[in-house]
C-alpha cells in the first residue's frame, strides 16, 4: 500500500521547498487579555506568538526560506524571531519605511530581485497547521499563476465567496457588497501561492491591494485556482475569535486537522438527512432543511469530525437534473446552512443508475458503478481525497443503502428512523440532532 508518510519523510529530508513571504507588519492590537501594544503577529496561542506557529509548521515541511515583511512595530518581531537559526529556518526582513497595503512589499520585492519563483505569501496573524506540501503540488499541477487556499466557514453571508468551475479554475470573486442569491460556501482564507508571472504582468507600485488590485481583476482570467481544504487557517480578529483558536490549540483541534494526519469524518446521506425527503428534488427551491439539522451540522463542525455529503442522484442517469441543476441545488443547500453558521466540508454524489430503458435518460450514466450507495465508492472516494480513516468514521442516513454502504467502507453505520430494515445498522437515532447528541458531543 502507498505510505504516504514515508514518501513525505523521504521528499521533505531531501528537498527545501519553495519561499513562503509572511506579512507581518500592519497595526498592533489589544485584543482579549493581551496586555500591552502588541503586534498582531506577536499574540500568544498556547504561550507563543502566532507567527512562531506559522514558521515552525513551515520548518518542519523543509520550508526554510523566510522573508518577513515588516514595518510598524517590526522591532519586536526581529528581535523575536532575528536570523530564525533558532527556529530551524533562515529569515530575512523587508522592511516597509511607509504602508504598502497588502501586496505593495511583493512588487518592491520583485523589482530588487528577491522573489524569482512561485512562493508562498501568508498572512502573519492567522493561525494556521496545513500540509503545505500537498498545497504546492496541487498549484503545480495546474499550472496556476495564484492558487488560494479555499474554505467553507460558519459566516459565508458576509464574506467575499470564491467562484469555481469543476476543475476549480476560479471563474468569479464576489465581495460582501456584490449580489449573490445562493452560493457555495468557499471563503479565501488567505493562504496564497503567487507567481512571479502574475506579478510580473501589472505595473503597479506604491500601495497596493492583494485582493482588489491583484487577484480580483483576474478571477475571469483563467489562471487563478482554488485549493478547497478543510485544515485548519483562523484568523483572530475578535476576541470570540481569539478565545475559540487557543481553545482549539490546547484541544489539538489545530494539529489534528493537518491532512498529514488521518482525519475522521461524519458521511452524511442528503435527502431525508439534512433536508427533507420529497421524492426526487430536481429543483433548488424543493430543498428544505430538516428541523434542528442545520445546528447539528454546526456542531459536527466544530467537533474534530469532518462533514461529508455522500448521495445518491440517479436524476443525473434519467435526464431530469443536468449537473448544473444540481450544483444550484447543492449552492442552495449550502446557503441555508450558512445561515444557521453551518457547513459541509465537501459533497461527493453518484450520478448513475443501472437499469436502462427510461425516457430522456443519457446513457453514459446509465452504467453498474462502484459508488452507488449500498456500494462504498463514494466513502472510499472521500477517504482518498481527505486521508480519513473510515474505522473511526461515522455513515448517517435514513434509509438501508446508507448503512449498507457505511459498513461496506468499514465505518459505523447509523440509521436514522423507525421503519424496519433488513441489515443491522451500529446505532439507530430517530433525526441527525439526536446522533449528533449522543455521539458526537459526547466524545468532545
Ligand atoms: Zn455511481
Amino acid at each position: 500500500m502507498y505510505d504516504r508518510e514515508a514518501e513525505e519523510g523521504t521528499r521533505a529530508a531531501c528537498e527545501t521547498g519553495m519561499k513562503a513571504v509572511i506579512m507581518a507588519g500592519g497595526r498592533g492590537t489589544r485584543i482579549a487579555s493581551v496586555a500591552g501594544d502588541l503586534p498582531k503577529p506577536m499574540i500568544p496561542v498556547g504561550g507563543k506568538p502566532v507567527l512562531e506557529h506559522i514558521i515552525r509548521c513551515l520548518a518542519s515541511q523543509s520550508y526554510t526560506d523566510i522573508v518577513l515583511v515588516v514595518g510598524y512595530l517590526g522591532d519586536t518581531i526581529r528581535d523575536y524571531f532575528k536570523d530564525g537559526a533558532a527556529f530551524g529556518v533562515s529569515i530575512t526582513y523587508f522592511v516597509e519605511q511607509m504602508p504598502l497595503g497588502t501586496a505593495g512589499a511583493l512588487f518592491e520585492m520583485l523589482r530588487q530581485g528577491t522573489l524569482r519563483e512561485d512562493f508562498f505569501l501568508l498572512n502573519g496573524d492567522v493561525m494556521l497547521d496545513i500540509d503545505f506540501r500537498r498545497m504546492e503540488t496541487y498549484h503545480r499541477d495546474k499550472g496556476s499563476w495564484a492558487t488560494l487556499f479555499t474554505h467553507p466557514n460558519s459566516h459565508p453571508q458576509d464574506s467575499a465567496l470564491i467562484v469555481a468551475d469543476e476543475t476549480k479554475r476560479i471563474t468569479k470573486w464576489l465581495n460582501k457588497e456584490d449580489e449573490r442569491s445562493f452560493y457555495k460556501n468557499r471563503v479565501n482564507a488567505g493562504v496564497h501561492i503567487i507567481s512571479v508571472k502574475l506579478l510580473e504582468g501589472l505595473s503597479v507600485s506604491g500601495r497596493v491591494d492583494l485582493d482588489r488590485d491583484v487577484l480580483k481583476p483576474q478571477a475571469a482570467g483563467g489562471r487563478l485556482y482554488a485549493y478547497d481544504s478543510p485544515e485548519y487557517v483562523r484568523d483572530m480578529g475578535t476576541p470570540e475569535r481569539y478565545a475559540a483558536v487557543c481553545r482549539d490549540y490546547e484541544t489539538g483541534k489545530v494539529a489534528a486537522r493537518n491532512l498529514k494526519n488521518r482525519q475522521k469524518a461524519v458521511f452524511l446521506d442528503r435527502d431525508g438527512t439534512i433536508n427533507r425527503f420529497r421524492g426526487f428534488i430536481r429543483r433548488p427551491e424543493e430543498i428544505e432543511l430538516i428541523e434542528g439539522a442545520a445546528r447539528a451540522l454546526a456542531q459536527i463542525n466544530q467537533s474534530g469530525y469532518l462533514a461529508i455529503v455522500v448521495t445518491n442522484q440517479p436524476v443525473i442517469a434519467r435526464g431530469e437534473c443536468t449537473i448544473e441543476e444540481l450544483e444550484r441545488i447543492h449552492e442552495r443547500l449550502e446557503t441555508l446552512l450558512g445561515r444557521e453558521g453551518a457547513y459541509l466540508d465537501d459533497i461527493f454524489y453518484c450520478p448513475h443508475h443501472p437499469d436502462k430503458g427510461f425516457a430522456g435518460e443519457r446513457p453514459q450514466y446509465k452504467i453498474r458503478c462502484d459508488c452507488r450507495k449500498p456500494k462504498p465508492g463514494l466513502l472510499l472516494q472521500a477517504a482518498q481525497r481527505y486521508h480519513i480513516d473510515l474505522v473511526r468514521s461515522y455513515m448517517v442516513g435514513d434509509s438501508e443503502s446508507d448503512v449498507l454502504a457505511g459498513a461496506a467502507a468499514g465505518c459505523k453505520s447509523v440509521y436514522l428512523g423507525s421503519g424496519g430494515i433488513s441489515c443491522e445498522p451500529w446505532a439507530v437515532f430517530g433525526d441527525l440532532a439526536e446522533f449528533v447528541r449522543s455521539c458526537i458531543m459526547t466524545e468532545e
